[in-house]
């Protein structure tokens, strides 16, 4: 079979772990060049000790404008163009109950997960936005189950993943006809996605079984889903055969939205 992202160049922020970097081998193997912007220098080198010449390493923090611009300077650089940015990275709160926490760590703890999972979306859309005009290409979120539901979160992730959603939308109506702005929606999912420190707390640290078995209760399907199992999302979304496809959500996560029926 073809190549669906033949000759693409790609960003993806958090592309060294979890679903982004399970996107990142996926978007490589499908022909793209992919730039990724991570916190972890170690993982950073492992990925591009693994992939060489089509991947570029960016250590960085998404939540300071700066650091975007610097990859998607940094990745024009190495190979030429821009024509997809992945806005992957996140954190997450632990379901910490609203009413168990402090208002002093209720603060500290919208702060540090709003600044990296919308404002980090905001600042990474704005500083692709001049090389994805230039390519015509795409913007993909990686939002969530908690993006429509509750229960994927506490208050914190949840009202962070309906914002993005309100990104996606609004930046959908605006770029077009150039830009076209997608999203995944993943449901629970075994990666290492890590509880910020002011709530830390606040919650119970499960370990993978437990996490697993409580994940694959919660979806019709009875999943407890790996990051590989949303990366066709992705590559569907990324590519020209999307390209009717605009102000759209694919959902992954096992038929959350099924759910009592
Ligand atoms: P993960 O922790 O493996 O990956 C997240 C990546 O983002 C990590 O590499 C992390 O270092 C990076 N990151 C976090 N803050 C950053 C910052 N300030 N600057 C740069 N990089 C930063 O977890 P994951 O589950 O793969 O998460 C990826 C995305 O998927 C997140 O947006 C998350 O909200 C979303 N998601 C996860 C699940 C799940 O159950 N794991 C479900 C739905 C959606």
């Amino acid at each position: 079979m073809a190549m669906a992202l033949k000759d693409k160049v790609v960003l993806i922020t958090g592309g060294n772990s979890g679903i982004g970097e399970a996107v990142t081998r996926r978007f490589i193997q499908e022909g793209a060049k992919v730039s990724i912007i991570g916190r972890s220098i170690e993982t950073l080198k492992k990925m591009k000790a693994e992939f060489g010449e089509e991947i570029l390493i960016n250590q960085g923090d998404v939540s300071k404008y700066e650091d975007n611009e610097r990859a998607v300077k940094a990745t024009v650089e190495q190979f030429g163009k821009l024509d997809v940015f992945v806005a992957n990275a996140g954190v997450f709160d632990g379901f910490a109950k609203f009413a168990d926490v402090t208002p002093d760590a209720l603060s500290d703890a919208y702060d540090f997960l709003i600044d990296i999972n919308v404002k980090g979306s905001f600042f990474g859309a704005k500083a692709a936005l001049e090389e994805l005009q230039k390519s015509n290409g795409n913007i993909i979120f990686t939002v969530s189950g908690a993006s429509f539901y509750p229960d994927g979160g506490g208050v914190w992730y949840t009202a962070s993943k309906h914002a993005q959603i309100g990104l996606m939308r609004q930046l959908a109506f605006e770029l077009a006809p150039n830009i076209r702005v997608n999203a995944v929606a993943p449901g629970g999912t075994l990666t290492a996605l890590s509880v910020i420190p002011p709530l830390r707390p606040f919650v119970k640290i499960v370990d993978n079984e437990t996490k697993a078995n409580s994940i694959k209760k919660r979806n019709p399907l009875q999943l407890a889903q790996l990051p590989e199992d949303h990366v066709a999302a992705y590559v569907l979304l990324a590519s020209d055969a999307a390209r009717a496809i605009t102000g759209e959500v694919i959902s992954s996560d096992g038929g959350l939205s099924v759910r009592g029926l």
